[in-house]
């Protein structure tokens, strides 16, 4: 069997990783180099916190609200020029802001993301090399009640069987558990549940071991074209040759948009792009810190820490906007004392984002050879290695499997009009 996987990010990657493992061949086609800063695998947060997945649309969002944020120094920001586009996938991610697909959803992600510490530990087994801390998390705010609403709005995972902490940690409690907290801080909480890695040494670690696993790697070959016939896709044409299969698995991110297009199969995912930097702070966090106040991360990286927030509606555009990056280090600065006053490794990457927040893991419907493996958000670095593993099991065996049923392609599009309470 040759499975040809499009997109060599993290999900990608997994995938390759699994699909191998059933000794499947298996070639990765990426149009850059595999591990190149475009991908959004790259200068992420690194956080591995299934304990955090609940989906991006939360009941009580409104229309009112997301006006409110086409500011351009906001956390959540809107290109007005992008509007016009982007304006139906708006809609229709507002039909998901309610509690029963916020229920749903968060069900739904913690099934799949279950398995992501053990799957992650036996990557290290199998002598998988990356930068990897075992730290857990703490969020940190300057008012109680909003630690509190944090708290209460990880309820669902609670049920799910993540542990989380009954209440909050007054001021001394957090700080004693966190010495880099500044004086700003006045209460918070702790989550055992998540750990952190270095992004881009997690892709590298597992190109290295494809490579001695005997997986094929075509860069700098971007698909541009599916061969199909008689239903099924035949191969890839790409800048670099074309390139037949048996299977062939869409895991281009973001792009996977416009790449399903060619296909025929249409996904309402937009991508959301994110910032970050590296800071060298005066205490190196004993955790992550999620400073919920800025809605910034922080990854401790050994020596220095990774910020990174913000989720910008603009296009397919990587270019820094530095009014935004500037602003995400100002909130920053008043949150994390500093050993040196400037930031470094400035980066964007664009987030795979779905109306519903949820992944897409399916057949590229109607075509039974031709896979989706995307729209992880904000959570690829959680949800890859699972959704790989089910994904290599799913091509091998040819059946669905159940953790797979609320990704499905065909639970869109919705009606725009339909907003249950
Ligand atoms: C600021 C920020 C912080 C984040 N923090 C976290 C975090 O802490 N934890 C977490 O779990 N997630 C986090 N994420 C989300 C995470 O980065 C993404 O969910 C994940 O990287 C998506 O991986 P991917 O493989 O689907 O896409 P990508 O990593 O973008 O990879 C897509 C690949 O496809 C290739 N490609 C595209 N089009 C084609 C084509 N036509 N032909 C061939 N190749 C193609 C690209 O070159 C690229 O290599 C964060 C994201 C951002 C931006």
């Amino acid at each position: 069997m040759k499975v040809v996987v499009i997109g060599g990010g993290i999900s990608g990657l997994c995938c390759a990783y699994y699909l191998r493992q059933r000794d499947a061949d298996v070639t990765i086609v990426d149009r850059a180099v595999v591990g190149a800063r475009t991908a959004s695998s790259w200068g992420n947060g690194g956080w591995i916190a299934p304990a955090q997945a609940g989906p991006l649309p939360e009941p009580g969002l409104t229309i009112y609200g997301l006006r409110a944020l086409v500011r351009a120094d906001s956390a959540l920001y809107f290109k007005p020029s992008y509007l016009p586009h982007l304006t139906p996938w708006l809609l229709r991610f507002w039909t998901y802001c309610n509690e029963r697909d916020y229920d749903r959803g968060t069900a739904a992600l913690a099934a799949l993301g279950r398995p992501c510490f053990d799957l992650v530990d036996e990557m290290v087994d199998d002598g998988i090399r990356f930068d990897l801390w075992k730290l857990g998390m703490v969020c940190a705010t300057a008012k109680p009640e909003d630690a509190r609403k944090v708290l209460d709005s990880l309820d669902g995972m609670r049920r799910h069987g993540f542990e989380l902490p009954d209440d909050i940690l007054d001021e001394d409690e957090i700080h004693a558990l966190e010495p880099a907290l500044n004086d700003r801080v006045k209460a918070g909480f702790h989550l055992a549940e998540q750990w952190n890695v270095k992004a881009d040494t997690m892709v590298d670690g597992l190109a290295t071991k494809l490579r001695t696993m005997g997986v094929e790697f075509l860069e700098g070959a971007e698909v541009i074209e599916f061969e199909r016939s008689g239903g099924v896709v035949r191969s890839v044409r790409t800048g670099a040759g074309d390139v037949t299969g048996d299977h062939f698995v869409l895991a281009a991110g973001s792009w996977t948009t416009p790449l399903a297009a060619k296909l025929g199969v249409k996904i309402p995912m937009e991508p959301g792009k994110g910032y970050s930097f590296l800071l060298t702070p005066t205490v190196m966090p004993r955790h992550g810190i999620l400073f919920a106040d800025i809605h910034a991360g922080v990854t401790p990286l050994g020596d220095r820490v990774r910020i990174g927030g913000t989720m910008e509606f603009s296009g397919y555009d990587l270019a820094i906007d530095q009014r935004r990056i500037t602003n995400l280090f100002e909130l920053a600065r008043g949150y994390v004392d500093l050993e040196r006053p400037e930031y470094e490794e400035p980066w964007a990457g664009l987030r795979p984002m779905t109306v519903d927040g949820l992944p897409i893991l399916d057949w590229a419907q109607p075509y039974r050879n031709a896979y989706l493996a995307t729209g992880y958000s904000m959570l690829g670095m959680t949800v890859s290695p699972p959704a790989g593993k089910a994904m290599a099991e799913m091509i091998v065996s040819g059946s669905r499997p159940e953790v797979f049923e609320p990704f499905r392609v065909d639970r869109f599009p919705r009606a725009i009009a339909r907003r249950p309470s």
